[in-house]
């Protein structure tokens, strides 16, 4: 569910009129519904009830501070996975002991900036990563709290650009050699290791993976405890597929999930992290385009929007579907044609839709992609220079530009010219 309706004829984003965003600030831009992050935040929290946990938004989903503090003021912990997300994180108001590091790569200067700022616990992703986490803590005087990620080898069956559970994937350790980094873990004095860390993938839209990810977690809590580690918090990532379109089955809710998590894990009375991202933000959001053209090739129309794979990538990435509806209701009974939806940078990957049902459209009219919240515009680039499109919140009856869309100026001037030149 989520707060994009129409009224009177016209699309809304929670109690403002897409069209008055639109003649505010220009197209194309991102809108997100503060009632939406918040209720889907809440879905997770409430799933998880009864048990001691904390729900960490994957802010790389969305950054925008503005949404990480409506999450954040709720009660959300965030998940990062740079240098970069944990600052923004800290600038939007996170204490650093809701902030959990996780990521393949860690350097040590992002090692150090977490440990003199705060840090909740690091995932540890590899013994060399797990080396530098405890030489950056012993030089800094303190002690770094870790979980070690395990890689179950599980099919997350999902795309395989975001399934990151198997063991030809780059995640984590192989469950199998657990016990041996544990041990080695357990004699580094830099380190506390608090728990276990597992995240299978992204868009999943069955519990059955989990299911066997969070049974095999089970299984190694058991295992590292009798082994004398002492096992406290279990981080199970994030995942959780959402509907992109309302044709197909809708994916687990988190209350199923919840369920399936004091099931599999219940009986351990360990804390419970997870860290849903496009869940929270996913259907949170929209993106918002104008048509410029309407062309007609030789054997079929196609939209020409302002709006192109820089904006929003997951179709060109991901073959990923959105659906993609007029912000003026089409009146009933009105028939709708096929186009091909595109953008306009020169390259044919800048394809949002192929032979797309819509209502007929001209020139001037709005479109807004359902469902971008989530890996929308934290993924835009500037390719064909085109400036990274403003982020707008609504909040019941009020909207805030939340990141301006940058000028030329600011975009060419970013240049440097070397002095031979
Ligand atoms: C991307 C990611 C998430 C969030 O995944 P979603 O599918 O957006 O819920 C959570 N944890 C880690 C470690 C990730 O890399």
């Amino acid at each position: 569910m989520d707060h994009f309706l129409y009224r009177d004829g016209a699309l809304f984003a929670e109690d403002v009129p897409i069209s008055e965003i639109a003649a505010a600030v220009g197209t194309p831009f991102y809108v997100y519904s503060t009632a939406t992050l918040l209720r889907h935040f809440q879905l997770f929290d409430d799933a998880l009830e009864g048990t001691d946990h904390l729900v960490c938004y994957a802010m790389k989903a969305a950054s925008n501070q503005a949404i990480l503090k409506t999450l954040a003021q709720a009660g959300a912990g965030m998940d990062v996975v740079s240098g970069g997300e944990y600052l923004r994180a800290k600038a939007a108001g996170v204490p650093g002991d809701k902030i959990v590091f996780s990521g393949v790569g860690k350097t040590a200067d992002e090692i150090r900036t977490a440990l003199t700022g705060g840090i909740r616990q690091f995932n540890v992703e590899s013994e060399p990563e797990m080396e530098v986490i405890n030489a950056v803590a012993l030089e800094l005087g303190v002690v770094a709290p870790i979980t070690v990620r395990v890689n179950p080898d599980v099919d997350a069956k999902t795309h395989a650009k975001i399934a990151t559970g198997k063991s030809e994937n780059k995640f984590g350790i192989p469950i199998a050699r657990a016990s041996e980094v544990y041990a080695h873990a357990a004699t580094l004095s830099g380190l506390e290791v608090i728990g276990i860390d597992v995240h299978i993938g992204s868009q999943l839209t069955e519990l059955e993976p989990f299911e066997l990810a969070y049974t095999k977690v089970a299984e190694l809590t058991e295992q590292l405890r009798a082994e004398g580690h002492k096992i406290r918090r279990l981080d199970l990532g994030g995942g959780l597929g959402i509907p992109y379109t309302r044709a197909n089955d809708a994916p687990p809710l988190p209350v199923e999930y919840g369920a399936l998590i004091k099931k599999t894990l219940g009986h351990l009375g360990c804390e419970i992290e997870i860290e849903p991202g496009r869940l929270i933000a996913g259907n949170a959001g929209l993106m918002v385009s104008k048509v410029i053209y309407v062309k007609s090739g030789e054997d079929r129309d196609f939209l020409i929007l302002d709006g192109a794979m820089n904006d929003l990538i997951r179709p060109a990435m991901y073959e990923a579907h959105h659906d993609i509806v007029a912000v003026q209701e089409p009146e009933a009974g009105v028939e709708q044609q096929p186009y091909d939806i595109v953008g306009p940078v020169c390259e044919t990957g800048d394809t949002f839709a192929k032979q797309r049902n819509m209502p007929p459209l001209v020139a001037g009219d709005l479109v807004a992609f359902r469902s971008a919240g989530a890996y929308g515009a934290v993924m835009a680039s500037e390719y064909n220079t085109r400036p990274l499109i403003p982020e707008v919140l609504v909040h019941g009856d009020q909207f805030a530009v939340i990141r301006e869309r940058p000028s030329f100026d600011e975009i060419i001037n970013r240049d440097t010219i070397p002095t031979w030149l």
